[in-house]
C-alpha cells in the first residue's frame, strides 16, 4: 500500500507550500533553524506539510493553535528526523496540547504490595503507540536559545525515537549490531560521567533532570544537540559525535556563530 501513501503525499505537496513570510516568522521564533542549506530547508518544509496532514492536533482546555503554531510544532518535530525520514513517527497520530504544565497521577506497586501514588507536574509526555502531550506554556518558552536550550517539542519527539525499539531506554534503533554496541559504550560512559558530575554538585551545561534515567539523558541531550550544539560538543564531544552519526546531521557546523 506504500504507493497510495506516496501518491497522496505528492498530491499534498503539489497543493501546499510554506510561503516565504511564514518561513521567516518561523525562523525568527526558532533560531536554531538557521544555517540549513536550500535543499535541507525545502525538505524540512515538505516534511512538515506531510506531518501536519497525517498527525492530529488536539488542543484541550481552551488552547487555540494558529496555523503558525502548528507549523512551528511540525518544524521542530521534523528537524530531528530530517535525514531519518517520516516513517520514524509511524504508529501514532495524536498531539495533545495543554494550556500549561499538567498534572499526571502516578501509581506504583512495590515489591511488598504497597501502592504508592503521587502527582507529577509535566511540561510534556509521550507514550509508546500513544500521543505526544505538550504544555503550551513550555512551548512558548522553547525556541529561545537564550532560555538555556530547552525545547519541549524536540524532547518529547526524541522519546518517540527512543521508543521505536519498544521501551524508552536511551537506545533508539541502530542500523547494525556494531552501531548498537558503539552506542551503548559511548552513551553509557557519557551518562555515568554526567550523573557523577551532577551528584558531586558540579554544574554542567545540561539540565540535571537528565540524570533521572537514560531515556531522559537521551531526550535532554537531543534538545541540546539541535538547539545549542556547540555547547554540547564542548562539554560532551563524544556524545556529540554519537548523535551526529545517529541523526546524520552536524548542527554545530551550521550554527557556528
Ligand atoms: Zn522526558
Amino acid at each position: 500500500m506504500g504507493w497510495i501513501r506516496d501518491w497522496k503525499r505528492r498530491r499534498l505537496l503539489e497543493r501546499h507550500r510554506v510561503d516565504d513570510a511564514r518561513w521567516r516568522r518561523a525562523k525568527k521564533h526558532l533560531p536554531f533553524l538557521a544555517g540549513l542549506s536550500a535543499d535541507e530547508e525545502r525538505r524540512l518544509k515538505e516534511m512538515a506539510i506531510v506531518f501536519l496532514a497525517e498527525k492530529e492536533f488536539a488542543p484541550v482546555r481552551g488552547v487555540e493553535l494558529s496555523e503558525d503554531d502548528r507549523l512551528e510544532i511540525a518544524l521542530q518535530a521534523c528537524l530531528p528526523i530530517l535525514e531519518l525520514g517520516l516513517p520514524w513517527y509511524d504508529g501514532w497520530v495524536g498531539i495533545v496540547v495543554h494550556p500549561s504544565d499538567f498534572h499526571v497521577k502516578r501509581t506504583h506497586t512495590d515489591e511488598h504490595g504497597v501502592v504508592h501514588e503521587w502527582d507529577d507536574e509535566l511540561a510534556g509526555e509521550s507514550w509508546p503507540g500513544g500521543p505526544v502531550v505538550l504544555s503550551w506554556e513550555a512551548l512558548d518558552d522553547s525556541g529561545s536559545v537564550a532560555e538555556g536550550g530547552a525545547n519541549v517539542v524536540i524532547h518529547e519527539f526524541a522519546h518517540k525515537l527512543d521508543m521505536m525499539t519498544g521501551e524508552a531506554d536511551g537506545v533508539p534503533p541502530m542500523p547494525s549490531r556494531e552501531a548498537r554496541e558503539r552506542w551503548l559504550a559511548v552513551f553509557d560512559a557519557e551518562f555515568d560521567r554526567f550523573c557523577a558530575a551532577t551528584e558531586a554538585g558540579r554544574k554542567t551545561f545540561l539540565d540535571p533532570y537528565a540524570a533521572e534515567h537514560e531515556s531522559e539523558f537521551f531526550a535532554v541531550a537531543s534538545e541540546a544537540f539541535f538547539e545549542s550544539p556547540n555547547a554540547l560538543r564542548k562539554d560532551f564531544p563524544r556524545l556529540y559525535e554519537l548523535f551526529r552519526d545517529f541523526y546524520r546531521q552536524d548542527p554545530a557546523r551550521r550554527l557556528r556563530a
